[in-house]
């Protein structure tokens, strides 16, 4: 069968972050800024991805506000002609950055905030003032004419508050507000235990997220994807291994999913030697998952094998150690009692935050590299 286009990427420009969040999907070990892709480069991948098909760009980070470049990087994804997308904590964001922004093309922005309540946000956050500098970004934002999706991740400690959520997004002049689940990835894995909501708590939230579509519908779009782990049938992550999506991660390797890092033995390459159409059709990375071939039973002679791909590589290894196992979250696979323990295994307790200090894990790599 022949590989089909990618469609988006994911451009993570950097790993600093003011933010400290305990579920940040970056990996536990973060990129330095002394190695991360500069202006060219980026320019270049993103004429690449236009080249390959790619229609979509999210700005991504850390915070990628950190990058005292990111006018030009949009200006140069929008020349491209990708659609053009920042995804940002909202810090750092003012009024003359987000025209900057908007006259540079950029074409859209995603704000997260961590709670709907100011101390809650801030305690999730890690800093204190966040929710008050959300908020005045998000004013920004519209001011300067951008459209505004509003992102917030939810797990056992705010899950009560997605009325709230809900309300606050369209008080900000939000089109668009993503009710986010925990996924266990990266810091997310670490905080597991503390994150999970109990069975009871998922269940509300579904009702009320169907009765806030139900009344807000002429005036705000609600997304929401029903968490993981309660689920029958695992999601097909990423549209497929290999078929949707490039994630860049600042240092310049290409990842079919944020969290592919997390797989021991994968090799993946990097856009400093590869051009992007060469990574897409022959790096191992992106062809590991990609068919069928690779697959265990019952994914193998299963029906549901096109529809869901197995589910998660990330989350089989995570939780079996087999990046080639069924996502425990079928309810066919043998390890999906295991899914249920955790949950019941659940409680509240201190978070390990995020750490904001990158560690130089790739020097010795990109000794003689010029960046
Ligand atoms: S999840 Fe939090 S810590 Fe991670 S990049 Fe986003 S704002 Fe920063
Ligand atoms: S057995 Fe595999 S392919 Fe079938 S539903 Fe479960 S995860 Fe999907």
């Amino acid at each position: 069968m022949a590989t089909p286009s990618p469609l988006g990427l994911l451009a993570e420009l950097t790993h600093r972050c003011p933010l400290a969040c305990p579920y940040c999907s970056n990996p536990l070990t973060l990129d330095a800024v002394e190695y991360e892709l500069d202006t060219t480069a980026w320019s270049r991948v993103f004429d690449e991805a236009a080249a390959l098909g790619i229609l979509h760009v999210h700005l991504s980070g850390g915070e990628p506000l950190a990058r005292r470049d990111l006018a030009t990087l949009s200006r140069a994804a929008r020349s491209a002609g990708l659609y053009t997308n920042l995804i940002t904590s909202g810090l750092g964001l003012t009024a003359a950055k987000a025209e900057a922004l908007a006259a540079a093309g950029l074409d859209h922005v995603q704000i997260s905030f961590q709670d709907s309540a100011p101390e809650q946000n801030d305690a999730v956050a890690g800093r204190s003032g966040a929710y008050s500098r959300k908020r005045a970004a998000a004013e920004c934002v519209v001011r300067a004419g951008l459209p505004l999706t509003i992102n917030i991740v939810v797990h056992r400690g705010n899950i009560g508050r997605i009325g709230e959520m809900v309300t606050l997004a369209m008080e900000l002049g939000a089109g668009r507000v993503e009710i986010a689940h925990v996924q266990y990835y990266g810091w997310a894995s670490k905080n597991r235990a503390a994150l999970l909501p109990t069975r009871p708590q998922v269940e509300d939230a579904l009702a009320e997220v169907a009765a806030l579509r139900d009344r807000y519908r002429e005036r705000i779009a609600i997304d929401s994807v029903p968490p993981d782990y309660f689920a029958r049938y695992p999601k097909a992550c990423m549209g497929g291994w290999g078929r949707r999506s490039i994630n860049i991660t600042p240092l310049g390797k290409a990842l079919p999913c944020h969290a592919a890092e997390s797989i021991d033995g994968m090799e993946f390459w990097s856009v400093r030697e590869h051009s992007l159409r060469d990574i897409w059709l022959h790096s191992p990375a992106f062809n590991a998952f990609r068919g069928s071939d690779w697959m265990q039973e019952p994914c193998a002679t299963c029906a549901r094998r096109d529809i869901d791909f197995g589910g998660c590589r990330c989350q089989a290894f995570l939780l079996t150690g087999n990046a080639r196992a069924p996502d425990p979250v079928c309810h066919l696979s043998r390890d999906h009692g295991m899914l249920a323990k955790l949950v019941d295994a659940a409680s509240p307790q201190p978070f390990v935050f995020r750490s904001r200090r990158a560690i130089d894990r790739q020097a010795p790599l990109m000794m003689g590299i010029q960046t």
